[in-house]
């Protein structure tokens, strides 16, 4: 199985909520495990006009689907979750996003990994660290503590919401 990092965002409909569906239908998920799961993190919109915060945490899965596999079964329950795309970085119910899929670089047309926009994005870099147990090297060999470092990113908290609730 290939280990996979997806990052999970949310800012409309008790995003909270949402993020819990998201993760019990990523436990359906075929050829897939749930390794890892981060704590939930509050933090600032990107994007246009005034938004609501996000809540956004990462999973590490192990998986036998292909990357394009795993694209299709995750925007399938963003389409599940009632995600509209219509504004480029508008809010949204739940967006899910591949982050790193084993050490695989891939520049296809529906497909860019690792996620070209996460070596910027607080959101994703503090969560995955949280999950991750060494620093983790990235394709291109950068290093997740370094891009921490050098991440501008502000406004992020990390809540004591629990995602999985037993
Ligand atoms: P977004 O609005 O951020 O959900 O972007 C979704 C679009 O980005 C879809 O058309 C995907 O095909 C494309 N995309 C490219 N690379 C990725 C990736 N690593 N993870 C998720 N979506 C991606």
């Amino acid at each position: 199985m290939t280990p996979a990092y997806i990052g999970l965002g949310s800012n409309l409909c008790d995003p909270k909520n949402q993020l819990r569906k998201a993760l019990a239908a990523l436990e359906q998920l075929r050829d897939t495990r749930i390794e890892r799961i981060s704590s939930l993190y509050r933090s600032a919109a990107v994007g246009p006009g005034v938004q609501p915060n996000y809540l956004n945490a990462v999973l590490l899965l192990a998986t036998d689907l292909s990357p394009i596999a795993l694209l299709d079964a995750v925007q399938q329950i963003e389409l599940d979750q009632g995600r509209v795309r219509d504004i480029r970085w508008g809010a949204r119910t739940l967006d899910i996003d591949l982050l790193l899929y084993g050490d695989l670089k891939i520049d296809s047309l529906r497909l860019t990994v690792p996620h070209p926009r996460m070596q910027q994005r607080n959101f994703v870099l503090y969560p995955l660290r949280e999950i991750s147990d060494t620093n983790l090297v990235l394709p291109d060999g950068s290093d997740l503590d370094t891009l921490l470092q050098q991440c501008t990113d502000v406004d992020l908290i990390r809540t004591e919401y629990p995602l999985l609730v037993n």
